[in-house]
């Protein structure tokens, strides 16, 4: 970091005005930021001459997009240069026979999403700050979200990209093709470097064709183990593919339903877990058959089993806001500690408990609300507690949360990267200033 007294803040805020204009370069860095200037250049060669001042003027830059990452990654320093990529928001091109698009790195996903919705495409990858979180962020984190399962994370859908270096130089491979032999990828670089690497600009994205039509059931089980012979049932459903498989264990669930008056009287919030599942296909009426027939009538008998398929685009999107309204915990407890897990999917029903019962040997009060990705092993674990925890107890937490966590397989960042919250024994030793 750059002691503030070292930068000549009138000079370089001259220089950034003349190669981005005087309307784009701002002192109001915002919320997360020591910051005293935020610039927003308007295409990739201005992102290079923004680079090029800051080392001439040896002040380091933070990268950001659209700022929803949950892992601090955009937070700056005084000295520090924020450069937000939100002007740079042009989808280039869509290649509905490719099933390809190119877009600028400040797109938002609901951008893309909408503009891909028009040739029965998507993106293939989904998140609930949809409308924020832009594709060069998403790229730079490897956001995995709700569909990862099915298509894979960022890294999966990026087929080529762009970035500006830390010399000012551009990094271009634009592919535009699945397969590529030739010699290092060296995209994957910066797929998940969280802007360590360079400040990509540019993205070919690969989409996905859009099903007709969805549909949503929300299961109440038993156990974990139950919920995973659900999402085998739910993988072979004859009417459509599975889209999404969430799960909400007990505490969270009963959370958010009441904080957002949801209820349904066949449908009780005291089993073990819910499992919300979204298949798409030709037709909501025969898939809501599929998931009855294929699905609910094989589960298992249990006093603790219960399903409510949605009966219409409303109610889908009722259940859909009980998983994705995550603020509902942060407006219970504020600034919660919350933690992203990846587990493997037979170890998850045993770390569960083992986290459940290490946290209350810790604090008999200390509840965890656990939810996430089930399909894929991305478990999300915010603590009922106001944060921060102080430091004796968050390294107990820490401990249970994180102990065995590589030796089984999984990882203690599952897809909101390691931004500035990542604990000392992170292999993630790369200096996030740069350049210098
Ligand atoms: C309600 C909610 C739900 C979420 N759900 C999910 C989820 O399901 N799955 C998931 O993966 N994430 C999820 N997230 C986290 C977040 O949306 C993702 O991490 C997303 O990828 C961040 O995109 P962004 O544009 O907001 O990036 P930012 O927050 O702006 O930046 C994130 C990091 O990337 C760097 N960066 C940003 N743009 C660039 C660029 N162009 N070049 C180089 N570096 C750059 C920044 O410096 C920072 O380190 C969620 C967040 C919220 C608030």
């Amino acid at each position: 970091m750059q002691a503030v007294a070292r930068v000549d803040l009138p000079a370089l805020k001259q220089a950034l005005i003349a190669a981005v204009g005087a309307g784009h370069v701002r002192t109001d860095a915002g919320p997360d930021h020591g910051a005293e200037l935020l610039v927003l250049p308007a295409s990739t060669a201005e992102v290079a001459a923004v680079v090029a001042i800051a080392r001439t003027h040896g002040v380091s830059i933070v990268a950001q997009g659209g700022h929803t990452g949950l892992v601090g990654g955009c937070q700056s320093h005084p000295g520090q240069i924020v450069l937000s990529l939100t002007r740079m928001a042009l989808i280039e091109a869509i290649y509905p026979d490719e099933r390809v698009a190119i877009v600028q790195a400040g797109v938002a996903l609901e951008a893309l999403q909408s503009a891909a919705l028009t040739h029965g495409l998507e993106p293939g990858i989904d998140l609930a700050a949809r409308g924020t979180a832009t594709i060069g962020g998403m790229v730079s984190t490897n956001a995995g979200g709700i569909m990862a399962h099915r298509y894979g994370v960022m890294r999966h859908r990026v087929l080529g990209l762009e970035a500006v270096l830390p010399d000012g130089t551009i990094y271009s491979d634009m592919t535009r093709v699945v397969k590529n032999t030739a010699g290092y990828d060296l995209k994957h670089l910066f797929i998940g470097a969280e802007g360590t690497l360079g400040i990509v600009t540019r993205v070919v994205i690969k989409l996905e064709p859009l099903p007709q039509s969805t549909a949503t059931a929300m299961l109440g089980l038993p156990s974990v183990a139950a919920a995973f012979e659900a999402i085998n049932l739910a993988l072979r459903v004859d009417a459509g593919h599975l889209r999404a498989a969430e799960g909400l264990w007990q505490s969270y669930i009963q959370l958010t339903a009441r904080a957002q008056g949801w209820s349904e009287p066949s449908f009780p919030l005291d089993q073990p877990i819910c499992l919300l599942l979204m298949l798409g296909g030709a037709n909501q009426a025969s898939l809501n058959e599929g998931i009855e027939a294929d699905l609910c009538c094989h589960l298992r008998p249990s006093p603790n089993s219960h399903w409510h398929i949605a009966g219409s685009k409303r109610q889908e999107s009722d259940l859909w806001r009980l998983r994705e309204d995550t603020d509902q915990l942060y407006r219970a407890h504020a600034a919660a500690p919350s933690y992203d897990v990846s587990v493997p999917l037979s170890e998850i029903g045993a770390y569960v408990d083992h986290v459940t019962i290490g946290l209350a040997r810790i604090d008999a009060r200390l509840v965890p609300y656990v939810f996430g990705h089930l399909a894929d092993g991305n478990l999300h674990i915010v603590l009922n507690r106001a944060g921060p925890l102080d430091d004796a107890i968050s390294s107990a937490v820490e401990h249970v949360l994180y102990a065995n966590l590589r030796a089984l397989g999984g990882s203690f960042s599952a897809e909101h990267g390691v931004g500035s919250a990542y604990p000392p024994w992170s292999p993630h030793l790369i200096r996030r200033s740069w350049p210098r």
